[in-house]
């Protein structure tokens, strides 16, 4: 696109915008064949929103404007004419309107729904509603009902009463468009203007953010070149900016800093621990964190619930190896509420076997019967600690126990056996990895899974597909990463005794 073609600004690429502005440039002006093919989660997600949206519609009789796909003004003029004749509900419009610097605006409501009032049509106005699978309104989905409010103004004559948000599980959300409007006007004219700079925004990886995008590769590539600051843990956004004001813009010269210049614009909690973070990536090596103290055992205490007394030295408790130790790891199933397969690796030292158990539900209904047989096995071993990665065991425990009645002298004895070895590696060493994921720490210690390309999230998408097809090897997948889950959570563990030499 030339700067003198004309700007055209839908409701999805602002999104994209909102989520990161170099993807908005690159969904305009970059090379297609960089893109990846989306990856199963993701298709899986468009489905299941798709799915949510279709049972929203459902709730009452609609019309569809006719038009060919991403043909917008022909979609503004077949929605125009439902609007006109006063259709009651109107799904998946076209709204279009241009700025007065003639770049079109598109907004593609999911639904239109009549209202009393006087509007260019008649008695009757529209107020627009998004259909959206979040649980909470996020105030990117504000955003993007406010855009779709104004075009709906200019094409109607008159506001929208207010803007609604339908979300995960039906539930209704108004958005106050007092607030959002100036906030989505603020975000429109950013965009345009970038937009029309051409000038490409600069990377900056975040897991969460560039997790599901599929610009990942080409930018996760450049990031390496460059030795990108954004890979650097505990690098945000925000702290970028303020390291690049002190001309710290590489890890080594982050790592060659003194604390006390970090703390000229950083708390001092912050600035050791980025020091010590470059200093770990920069010299390639486990440090022991500067800050490991009684103090962070007691924030750990705090969020786990069950970690021992504090200590100014390393947890002999957590790392010391007892002779049956468990090693923990569950594949869930976020949006049927499920915990389907329950991995415990058994690992006994006297008699050097490691066991691993998949205490997997075939069908969702059999997940009370897996619950059951974990009980059953982590109580043949009453005295053996259970390593975990992350809090989500934890708390799965508690929603199955609850959700089941399980016995309070079943599980309460159970919670002060639970170790979790992330929250034990997040307070004790700095290590030179891009992220504490389970992935990048067990990778550095030089532990692969057997199916290098599997994922947690591809297995929601495998245990889908199983149970739509019944196919078996996709159950032998997830079982096989969930047992390489357990390993590397072993392996980490093992490693951090070695680190402190306490073990065996
Ligand atoms: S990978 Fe990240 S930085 Fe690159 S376009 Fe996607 S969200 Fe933006």
């Amino acid at each position: 696109m030339t700067n003198d073609k004309q700007l055209l600004l839908t409701d999805e690429l602002l999104l994209d915008y909102k989520r990161c502005r170099r993807r908005a440039f690159l969904e305009i002006y970059g090379d297609l064949s960089e893109q990846e093919q989306p990856q199963d989660f993701l298709l899986k997600l468009r489905q299941d929103s798709f799915t949510h949206k279709k049972a929203v519609f459902a709730l009452a009789p609609y019309q569809k404007p006719n038009y060919p796909d991403r043909d917008w003004e022909a979609g503004a003029q077949a929605t125009w004419s439902l609007m006109q004749q006063g259709t009651e509900r109107i799904s998946q419009g076209v709204l279009l309107t241009k700025t007065v610097e003639g770049q079109k605006l598109v907004s593609s409501p999911d639904l239109l729904v009549k209202q009393p009032g006087r509007s260019i049509f008649g008695d009757w106005l529209y107020v627009p509603t998004t259909i959206k699978l979040g649980k909470r309104p996020k105030p990117e989905y504000k955003i993007i009902a406010a855009f779709c409010a104004q075009i709906l103004a200019v094409v109607q004559k008159i506001w929208p009463t207010t803007a609604w948000l339908i979300l995960r599980r039906q539930k209704v959300h108004a958005v106050n468009l007092d607030i959002w409007i100036p906030v989505m006007q603020k975000l429109v004219g950013e965009c345009l203007e970038t937009l029309q700079q051409q000038k490409e925004p600069e990377i900056f990886i975040s897991r969460q953010k560039c997790g599901l995008c599929q610009w990942h590769s080409s930018c996760y590539a450049i990031a390496k070149s460059q030795k990108h600051l954004s890979l650097l843990p505990g690098v945000t956004p925000r702290r970028y900016q303020e390291l690049q004001s002190l001309g710290l813009t590489t890890v080594e010269s982050i790592a060659a800093t003194s604390v006390t210049t970090l703390e000229s614009v950083l708390s001092e909690k912050i600035a050791a621990d980025l020091l010590q973070q470059a200093q770990a990536t920069a010299q390639n090596r486990a440090i022991l964190r500067h800050n490991y103290n009684s103090l962070d055992v007691r924030e750990a205490t705090v969020s786990g619930e069950y970690l021992s007394p504090s200590t100014s030295e390393p947890d002999i408790n957590f790392f010391s190896t007892a002779d049956v130790e468990l090693y923990f790891d569950i594949e869930a199933e976020p949006s049927l509420k499920l915990d389907y397969l329950l991995g415990i690796l058994v690992v006994e030292r006297h008699s050097r076997t490691e066991k691993f158990y998949p205490l997997l539900a075939e069908k969702p209904i059999a997940e009370e019967s897996i619950w059951q047989q974990f009980l059953e096995l982590v109580w043949l071993y009453p005295d053996a600690p259970i390593f975990h990665f992350a809090s989500y065991e934890v708390e799965a425990l508690k929603r199955l126990a609850k959700l089941y009645h399980t016995p309070s002298q079943l599980i309460q004895p159970l919670l002060p056996r639970l170790r979790d070895v992330h929250q034990q590696v997040i307070n004790t060493v700095t290590l030179p990895v891009e992220s504490y994921s389970l992935k990048n720490l067990a990778r550095w210690l030089g532990f692969e899974w057997r199916d290098r390309e599997i994922s947690g999230s591809q297995c929601v998408c495998l245990y889908s597909q199983w149970l739509e097809t019944g196919n078996r090897s996709l159950l032998e997948i997830i079982r096989r990463y969930n047992e390489d889950d357990c390993r590397a959570t072993y392996r980490l563990k093992q490693w951090l005794v070695d680190f402190y030499q306490v073990g065996d």
